[in-house]
Formats: C-alpha cells, structure tokens, sequence
C-alpha cells in the first residue's frame, strides 16, 4: 500500500495538542485490569441464552479481538463492554468498579462503541457527524469550542476523511461511511474503544489503515482496544489477545498463535484450513484448504 493513511496523515505525535487534550487516566482508580468480566451471562428478553459465563480479564492499553462466527455472540459481548446492555448474571468492573456505577455522560467520555450497524443520520454532513462524537465533552451549552473542531479536524486528516467534510451522508459510500464514523468514535474516548467489524466494508487500503492507526493510537495513549472481526489474519496481526466466541461461549482466549490455530478455526468454523507462512512478517496466515476447483465450483451451479 502507498502508506498515505498509514503514514504521515495517520501519525499523532505523542506532543500533539489533542493528546494534551485527552484526560488522563485517574491514576487513583488504575489497576491492572482495564475491563474485567466476572461469569457475564446474558440473554435478549424472550430469547435463549447468548452469553454463558463469559471471564476476561484486560489490561489497560491491550489490543484484543473478538472473533466468532456469525451469531455467537461478539456484538453483545461489546454491547455489554459497553454498559449499553447489563449482564443477566455476572458483573462488569471497569477500572476495578462496577461499570454500571459510571454516568451515560461519564462513560460515554472514556468508553467509545462502534455499533456495527449504523443507524443513518442523513441530514449532518460528516464534519458534524464526527463532532457528535465530541458531545459528550462539551460544555453546557453543548456547543462545541474552537478546540473540540481542531479535534475533529485532526481525527479526520488521520482517517482520510477531510475531503468528505462538507459531504451528507447520503452521498457517501458505504467504505466512507464507515470511516466518517470510525473517526466520531476516534474524537470521543479517551480510555476504551470498542469496535463491532469496523473494517468491514473498507478496501484493503483502509482496512490496514485504520488497523495500524488504532495500534499506533493505543500504544501512544494507552487507550485499551478492543475489537470484533472476521477477518483472523488481521486479527493476529494486530491484536495481542485474541478471544474465540462460539455459541456464547469462550472456546479459547489468549495469543494470536495460540487461539488461530487451523484445527480450533475448522472446529469452531467448520471449515478446513491451512496455514501459510507471510512472506514479510513469517507468520501463520490461515486460508481455507478446500475451495474446490474451478469445473467442481462449476457443477455446484443451480441448473449445472
Ligand atoms: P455476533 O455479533 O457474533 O454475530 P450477536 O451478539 O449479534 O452475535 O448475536 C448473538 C445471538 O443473539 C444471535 O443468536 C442473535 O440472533 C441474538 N440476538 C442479537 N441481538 C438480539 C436482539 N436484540 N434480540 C434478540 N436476540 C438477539
Ligand atoms: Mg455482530
């Protein structure tokens, strides 16, 4: 890739106004575990259980995935990281103290959610759909100061985003979209990001763009990330921790190359895989080992 996003648009400097900006951690409440889940178990009203005693603890400034196949209950397991949702039994502890004990306004401050639908808001050009991210920053006027738009603007050159600016909504693409409200979550926390497949939908380019730019946020800030993803081999690239849902369940939790081994991804997935080695970095790189061949793929056709 030409490394444009990767580069110099997407390089806060640690001496840069908006880390200035950003409140620093209470050093009082910091302890060793950032988030920390004790036996979460959760259920939607009316429905069967989606999360069964779900146990993680994550230090502060971890880069973590979630991965899992589709319905196995990533998106909830955020939801509740969130304090959007609250578990049915089991407890939340952020900085050591019960999430649900922090004000909407308070968390909404430390803790960004990146939903993975978005629920369009077509009328706001993308300037003001990032600067939403800074509401709840601002103050009780709720008009945003010179500083919060310097902010806003920052976050924007870092995501590719500033010839979107004056755009509405509706004339974005859907990759667009996507990255105009990456970037609202970008201004809003200052401690814990929580990312339902933000990559999904973006071209190569800017999948690894924001990859890299979420790492070099986290390392810069100390900000904890944590992200759902289909995408593994991205996942064991740019996580440190890796957590494998299945039917609301932790089937493996820990390094990359310890939890994306082929035979948990063909068991959990039910999926042959096979492993290969990258060219660059020499790690495992998983691809499905039995695609079919072309005549075959050919014949599977209705009406073949
Ligand atoms: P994932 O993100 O891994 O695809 P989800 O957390 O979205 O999984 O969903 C887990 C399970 O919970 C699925 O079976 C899904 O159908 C169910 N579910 C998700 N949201 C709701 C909801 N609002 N009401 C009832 N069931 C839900
Ligand atoms: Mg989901």
């Amino acid at each position: 890739m030409t490394d444009r996003l990767a580069g110099s648009t997407l390089q806060p400097n640690v001496g840069d106004r908006s880390l200035r900006l950003q409140r620093k951690p209470d050093v009082s409440t910091t302890v060793s575990a950032h988030l920390e889940l004790r036996d979460v178990s959760y259920t939607y009203p009316g429905g069967p259980q989606v999360l069964d005693a779900v146990r993680l603890v994550i230090a502060r400034g971890q880069l973590w995935s979630i991965v899992g196949p589709n319905g196995s209950g990533k998106s909830t397991l955020l939801r509740i990281m969130a304090g959007l949702i609250e578990p049915v039994h089991g407890q939340v502890l952020f900085n050591g103290r019960a999430l649900s004990s922090l004000r909407p306004r308070e968390r909404a401050r430390r803790i960004a959610f990146l939903p993975q639908t978005i629920v369009p808001t077509f009328g706001y050009v993308a300037r003001q759909i990032v600067a939403m991210g800074r509401y709840p920053h601002v103050g009780g006027l709720g008009l945003e100061s010179r500083r919060d738009w310097q902010l806003v603007d920052e976050a924007m050159a870092w995501t590719d985003t500033s010839p979107l600016a004056w755009r509405t909504l509706n004339t974005l693409s859907g990759g667009e979209r996507q990255r105009v409200v990456i970037t609202a979550a970008l201004v809003q926390a200052n401690e814990l990001l929580l990312l339902d497949e933000p990559t999904t939908g973006l071209d190569l380019h800017h999948q690894i763009g924001i990859h890299r730019l979420v790492t070099r946020l986290s390392r810069q800030r100390g900000w904890t990330v944590v992200t759902a993803t289909h995408d593994l081999n991205l996942a064991a690239h740019f996580s440190q921790h890796v957590v494998m849902l299945k039917d609301g369940r932790v089937v493996a939790s820990g390094a990359p190359a310890e939890v994306l081994t082929c035979r948990r991804v063909e068991e959990v997935y039910g999926v042959a895989m096979s492993s290969l080695v990258h060219p660059q970095t020499g790690a495992p790189v998983l691809v499905p080992a039995e695609l079919g061949t072309p005549s075959e793929v050919r014949s599977d056709a209705p009406g073949a």
